[in-house]
């Protein structure tokens, strides 16, 4: 052996011995077990996705080591030559993939990204109007106990509530024009957490342009189905778009702010550092980096294709079976179904609570107008961003549905619960995690 092979061999050798499980059993048995809760259950949270290897592997990397406040050619630390070419590489693809031209990829997740719109161009107690909440907009979007709430003045614009109008449930675009003028607001956001359809930016820009307001578009959910081209893109309409990166565009848990307008980009960026973050987490601006650059590969674009037809399959199924769907059904990668409509007594908390005893992992959540609180609720939402990357097409989408219904209308029966956790085990043993 050479030196240098025996330098290598010493390295995997202290590699070894330095692996979690063998310097924390404790925590390496959590994540063995959470690793395992993921390949054996079937992830319907509208939320969730299962990164790449590649990600992963990013994210677990000696760029958690470096300080690197500032920004790319600007930091306050030294030996930042290498984590700049990170952080560029992560704007530049981010900029190529949504076709605008300033990305910041700083923010540490999506409430933060807003958090920091909100204090780049708002004062202390100013309007902007968005949705109401219990309707599907995100708690950053103007929860009184959130710094949106708490800080600025939200009012909130509704859906149509018309059972008879052909967009019930849908956003009600003259009520949206109607809160503007009323109240003026500064800023209008658009973007939620758990609406099934596909958002009008143009319509939303000339209600903004109409009350002097800015437009800001909140596309946590939608923002892969946006890079892979099965939604409208918020560009050119929005002033400043924020998002997540770890939903549907299948990165790693972060958030992101991205305009076209050279000056809000300034106050942006000033906003997120120093206004409310520290340093970067370069490692995860890594991640980001190869979520991008997977994101800008034709296969995404058939995985973002997928995702809603993958949707649209499994909300033609449990509307054959009788449940009613917010809306009508969806555009998207996300459904909310009302429980009421199979069984006038079920709840949401007792739906998510069934399913996952089955293997379906699901979150109950609040349908439009729900009566019920939002410990309770009556609805669940349901998507299919992660199950599509396991490679689940609309035939298990089918079956998934049928899943669904045997354990709600079973209301949990042990046999049930069993038979089917038996088979959504043997489903996920055919479709693996990316690996
Ligand atoms: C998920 C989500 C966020 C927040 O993301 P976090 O990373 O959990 O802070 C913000 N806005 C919307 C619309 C979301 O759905």
């Amino acid at each position: 052996m050479g030196v240098s092979e025996i330098q290598q061999s010493t390295i995997a050798e202290s590699e070894a011995a330095n692996t979690l499980a063998a310097t924390d059993p404790d925590l390496w048995r959590l994540i063995q077990s959470e690793q395992h809760r993921q390949a054996t259950t079937l992830e319907l949270i509208a939320s969730e996705n299962h990164t790449s290897p590649a990600v992963m592997a990013a994210v677990g990397t000696c760029l958690t080591n470096k300080y690197a406040e500032g920004y790319p050619g600007a930091r306050y630390y030294g030996g930042c030559q290498y984590v700049d070419g990170v952080e560029n590489l992560a704007r530049n693809r981010a900029k190529e993939l949504f076709n605008c031209q300033h990305v910041n990829v700083q923010p540490h997740s999506g409430a933060q990204a807003n958090a920091a719109v909100f204090f780049a161009l708002l004062d202390q107690g100013d309007t902007y109007a968005s949705l109401v909440l219990a309707d599907g907009g995100h708690l950053s979007h103007g929860m009184k106990i959130n710094i949106s709430g708490k800080y600025y003045w939200p009012v909130h614009y509704p859906l149509n509530y018309d059972p008879q109008a052909k967009d019930f449930e849908q956003i009600d675009y003259d009520a949206v024009r109607k809160v503007c003028l009323e109240h003026k607001p500064k800023m209008v956001l658009c973007g939620y957490s758990a609406y099934p359809r596909v958002i009008d930016f143009r319509r939303f820009r000339e209600i903004a342009d109409e009350c002097g307001a800015l437009l800001m578009a909140d596309v946590a959910h939608i923002a892969g189905l946006i890079a892979g081209g099965v939604h409208p893109s918020p560009f050119p309409h929005c002033h400043v778009v924020t998002t997540t990166t770890h939903k549907t565009l299948r990165g790693p848990r972060g958030g992101m702010i991205m305009t076209n307008d050279e000056a809000l980009a300034k106050k942006i960026d000033k906003a997120v550092f120093p206004g409310i973050q520290g340093g970067p987490l370069i490692h995860v601006i890594a991640g980001k980096a190869v979520c991008f650059g997977e994101a800008l590969k034709p296969s995404f674009k058939q995985y973002a294709k997928q995702v809603v037809k993958n949707a649209q399959a499994l909300a033609g199924a449990l509307m054959d079976k009788g449940y009613r769907l917010a809306s009508g059904g969806t555009d998207n990668h996300l459904m909310l179904v009302d429980l009421r409509s199979r069984d006038e007594n079920l709840t949401g908390a007792e739906a998510e609570k069934w399913l996952e005893a089955a293997g379906i992992i699901v979150n109950k959540n609040g349908i439009p107008q729900d009566p019920r609180p939002p410990r309770v609720t009556s609805g669940l939402r349901l998507g299919t961003p992660a199950t599509t990357t396991r490679g689940l097409e609309q035939e298990q989408m089918v079956q998934l549905a049928d899943w669904i219904d045997q354990v709600l209308t079973g209301k949990g029966s042990q046999s049930v619960t069993v038979d089917v956790r038996r088979q959504v085990e043997a489903l996920c043993e055919r479709y693996p995690l990316p690996h």
